[in-house]
């Protein structure tokens, strides 16, 4: 029988339990043998606190139950992000976690929508979308397994703490074996003759070899960037923000079950509520702010009072050109970063943790292995990318020079052909692999002013009149059912409080 593979995980962080919980759950002892180190004098980045619903299916995966990560990691639920001032000033939308309306006329909704609003008769898009009704009205529930039911056109996805969800899988993975060291990493060994990873030394001097070494060391990349010295794609130029401001704030009554993103002058603030705090942030371009400025900028604009001072954070958007290099794998930070407008970089590390499962290696590492893994995960930031400067490029705002900017840079080709084909007649090319789909897209392109000026000539089949008064019956069902769901805060309590915000919402013992 084969000796199982020694895999060496280098950092703590989300990334770093995310990638321990994925192997130590699916694979048994006598496939792998997994072994953690992280220090607690470097500590984690801190920030990464709201999710997309694929990450339901990864805990599924490994069977992680939902009502008890949820109490122990203070979360609440997520429907989308509403995105204010994004467009221009005094705008909102929310891009949300499920459809708009039902196909009519055997094309899809948006082109009826669109036909109805060239003729002045359509309401905002929103109003036909289940989730961001609810979210509008602060309400949650459980979407509806029926599919033919107007409350089953929906998804949901996570707010947590997310240095309480790193605790949490590393008490899981303990549990299951998993061996785990404190100690910081010194020194990087090659070997001399093939240049893969030898082994890590820490500052105890123990030496740990492995077979395969997943670099989730955060922004610094300790493997890859460093003893592997592997290239990174700089996208600074298409998503200019480079620095963040973290602060948390005392739990504010707007208990919103969605995400909310508020452009400002040099960037936009993050707010993220949790059950026993709310998580905000300022993301912001060091060319159009000072550091002081953004201080300024994000203390004044916070709804509670705030906990601490604001922590900083820089970092630069891209990609490592090959996440997987020879017997390292880089995870999370170490392997990229897309700034957290669309909540995607836990999604990334869930894509590689489940991409290395599919992909899991024996002795020695045949590298099509690693040509496939940096094909898919390239894929998927790559496809993140252009949703993400979409919100940047299609801007209306008149107020600061970076929105000007952004308004006129050239994006990447890719997205240039999906805004022309939208514009021109409300076509959303679909793919099949990675983020985002059409929904997502017509939410964002709707929403900051992307408007099409044709339909598909299909829509015509159905006289208008039906069209609308169809419209408007579903707008009226959403809205009926809405109003019979219980609130955000209502629902947390009853399903998932932690210990702590339970007596704070002044039920239980
Ligand atoms: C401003 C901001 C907001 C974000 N918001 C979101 C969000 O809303 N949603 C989302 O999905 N993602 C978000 N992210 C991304 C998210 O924070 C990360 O994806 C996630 O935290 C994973 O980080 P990580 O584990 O890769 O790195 P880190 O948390 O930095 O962990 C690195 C680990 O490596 C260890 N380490 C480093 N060097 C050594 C060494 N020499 N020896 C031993 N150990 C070492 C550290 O101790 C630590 O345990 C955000 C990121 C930023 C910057």
């Amino acid at each position: 029988m084969n000796k199982p593979l020694e895999i060496v995980i280098v950092g703590g962080g989300t990334a770093g339990w995310m990638s321990a919980a994925g192997l130590v759950g699916v694979l048994k002892p006598d496939q792998v043998k997994v072994r953690l180190v992280e220090s607690d004098d470097i500590g984690t980045v801190g920030v990464g606190e709201a999710t997309l619903p694929q990450m339901r299916e990864f805990n599924d995966r490994i069977g992680i139950v939902e009502s008890d990560m949820m109490r122990k990691t203070n979360a609440t639920f997520k429907l989308g992000i509403e995105f204010r001032d994004w467009g221009f000033k005094g705008s909102s939308y929310v891009h949300p976690f499920g459809a708009h309306g039902r196909p009519l006329g055997g094309v899809g909704f948006h082109h009826q929508w669109t036909r109805a609003r060239l003729a002045g008769r359509a309401a905002d898009i929103g109003d036909y979308s289940y989730a961001i009704t609810a979210s509008r009205r602060n309400r949650f529930d459980f979407p509806a397994t029926d599919k033919t039911a107007v409350n089953s056109t929906y998804d949901y996805a996570y707010h947590f703490d997310a240095g309480l969800y790193a605790r949490y899988l590393r008490g899981w993975c303990e549990a299951r074996g998993l061996t785990r060291t404190e100690g910081k990493v010194m020194e990087v060994r090659l070997d001399p003759t093939s240049g893969d990873v030898a082994a890590i030394v820490l500052e105890s001097g123990e030496v740990i070899t492995g077979d395969l070494f997943i670099d989730c060391s955060g922004f610094r990349g300790l493997i890859i960037g460093g003893a592997l010295n592997g290239p990174f794609e700089d996208w600074t130029r298409w998503l200019p923000c480079d620095r963040a401001l973290a602060v948390p704030t005392e739990r504010s009554e707007d208990f919103t079950p969605y995400t909310r993103s508020t452009a400002l002058e040099a960037g936009w603030q993050w707010r993220i509520p949790l059950q026993h705090r709310t998580g905000n942030g300022y993301v912001y371009s060091s060319s159009f702010i000072s550091d002081d400025e953004a201080i300024t900028r994000l203390m004044g604009n916070l709804d509670g009072a705030p906990l601490m001072d604001p922590k900083p954070i820089r970092f630069k958007s891209g990609r490592r050109t090959a996440s997987w290099t020879r017997n390292c794998i880089a995870v999370g930070l170490a392997s990229g970063f897309l700034e957290p407008l669309e909540s995607t970089s836990i999604y990334l590390t869930q894509v590689a943790v489940l991409t290395l499962l599919d992909l899991l290696p024996r002795r020695p590492i045949d590298p099509v292995l690693a040509e496939e893994f940096n094909r898919v995960v390239d894929n998927e930031y790559d496809r993140v990318r252009d949703f993400l400067i979409l919100h940047y490029k299609a801007n209306n705002r008149t107020d600061s020079e970076l929105w000007r900017h952004c308004r006129e840079m050239e994006v990447p080709d890719t997205l240039r052909e999906k805004m022309a084909l939208f514009g021109h007649r409300g076509h959303i090319a679909q793919y099949k692999d990675g983020l985002f789909s059409p929904p997502s897209w017509l939410s964002v392109f709707v929403g900051q002013g992307v408007l099409p000026t044709g339909y598909h000539p299909m829509a015509d089949s159905l006289p208008l009149p039906a069209v609308l008064e169809e419209m408007e019956a579903l707008r009226t069902r959403i809205s009926d059912r809405v109003d019979a769901m219980p609130s955000h805060a209502d629902f947390v309590r009853d399903y998932c409080a932690g210990e702590a915000p339970l007596k704070a919402m002044g039920a239980g013992a």
